[in-house]
């Protein structure tokens, strides 16, 4: 374990460059890159070496050209088939798998989110090989480091296995952006294996408000709202001012004033905006897991000892039922 200070990419010699192979794995729903899942082809340019990228689904060509505009990705690696649209693990697995096998890579990155959490290990299962979990920074070509403890202490990890199956706090690495970039598309390989698994459905919440994960401002409320009334009633009309996400500790999820997806913290979403309004939020260590990494951290708390302003860069020790209507007025005007 080491301080929670995390050094840049130690230089990695141009000859070991070469060796490298990297398979970045990118999302995509309903034929849409989830842009979110570049963060995996920024980590690959990290580590050095060739870049592949890989793109799963029904009619993927549209997609697989979008990502081969991202500069320095030498390949996109395109598998055709509806039975790959859902991400359903069981049998996108030995997909990744085969295709691992094929291209011979020595790092596989997919980022930390749902899709990654539940396909990764299972990849890493399958090749014997160890999974490492949530990286936020890359120190060679075998070490990286990651959170431990909800965030309390750093680990810098080493790998020793021929393959390092991993995967990426989003918020550590910034997306990459299409550009120029002229990456060949080629077919993989399809396994076509049967999944166990049927896709039944799915029921999403959908907002027009910014997407909290990549929000550059979230407004957060806690169990100091009292009510999912009085959650509405002030936390909705600041997040409009401002054009901010809306974000909820766990409690305020738990007590029904908000739904479970706007859960930031250990056991909800990591977020590191550029802005971060903590409301009637006391700061329990599982609620910082989720966003201590914000640029700036303000927040409003009638407890001046709350331990939110331990983190806090600004701080308003005050009633929130009278405080934000003041500051959303404020902003309008
Ligand atoms: P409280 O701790 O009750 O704080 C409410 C705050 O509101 C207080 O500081 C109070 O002073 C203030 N307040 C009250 N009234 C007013 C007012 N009128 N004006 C201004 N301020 C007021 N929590 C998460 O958030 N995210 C997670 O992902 C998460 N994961 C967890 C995982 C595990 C395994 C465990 C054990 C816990 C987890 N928790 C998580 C729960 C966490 O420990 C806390 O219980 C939770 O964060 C508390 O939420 P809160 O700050 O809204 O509520």
């Amino acid at each position: 374990l080491q301080p929670a200070t995390l050094s840049p990419l130690r230089s990695t010699p141009a000859a070991l460059h070469r060796l490298l192979s990297v398979l970045a794995v990118l999302e995509q729903r309903d034929g849409k890159l989830n842009t979110g899942s570049l963060s995996a082809i920024t980590a690959a340019q990290k580590l050095g070496g060739t870049i592949h990228a890989f793109l799963a689904g029904s009619s993927i060509k549209p997609v697989a050209e979008q990502a081969a505009k991202v500069p320095g990705v030498e390949k996109i690696i395109a598998v055709d088939n509806a039975a790959y649209d859902k991400g359903l693990p069981e049998n996108y697995a030995p997909l990744l798998v085969e295709n691992i096998k094929k291209g011979g890579y020595t790092h596989v990155i997919a980022g930390h989110t749902a899709f990654g959490k539940n396909l990764l290990p299972r990849v890493a299962a399958l090749l014997d090989v160890q999974q490492i979990s949530d990286i936020t920074a890359i120190e060679n070509d075998k070490t990286f480091v990651r959170p431990i403890y909800a965030g309390n202490a750093i680990a810098t990890v080493e790998s020793s296995d021929e393959v390092r199956i991993i995967t990426i706090r989003g918020t550590a690495f910034p997306a990459a952006e299409p550009a120029d970039g002229t990456a060949a598309v080629e077919e993989g390989v399809d396994p076509k294996v049967e999944s166990a698994t049927e896709w039944v459905g799915e029921d999403l919440a959908k907002s027009d408000r910014p997407d909290l994960a990549t929000a550059p401002k979230v407004v957060s409320g806690g169990r100091g709202l009292k009510s999912k009334e009085e959650f509405d009633r002030i936390m909705l009309p600041l997040a409009d001012t401002l054009g901010a996400a809306v974000g909820a500790s766990r409690a305020a999820v738990d007590s029904g004033y908000a739904d479970n997806s706007l859960q930031v913290g250990q056991t909800g979403k990591v977020v590191a905006p550029q802005l971060y309004l903590a409301v009637g939020i006391s700061g329990a260590i599982q609620h910082l897991a989720g966003m201590k990494d914000s640029k700036v951290i303000a927040a409003i708390n009638k407890d001046g000892d709350a331990p939110i302003f331990q983190v806090a860069d600004v701080g308003l020790v005050g009633d929130l039922f009278e405080k934000v209507p003041e500051l959303t007025e404020k902003l309008r005007a």
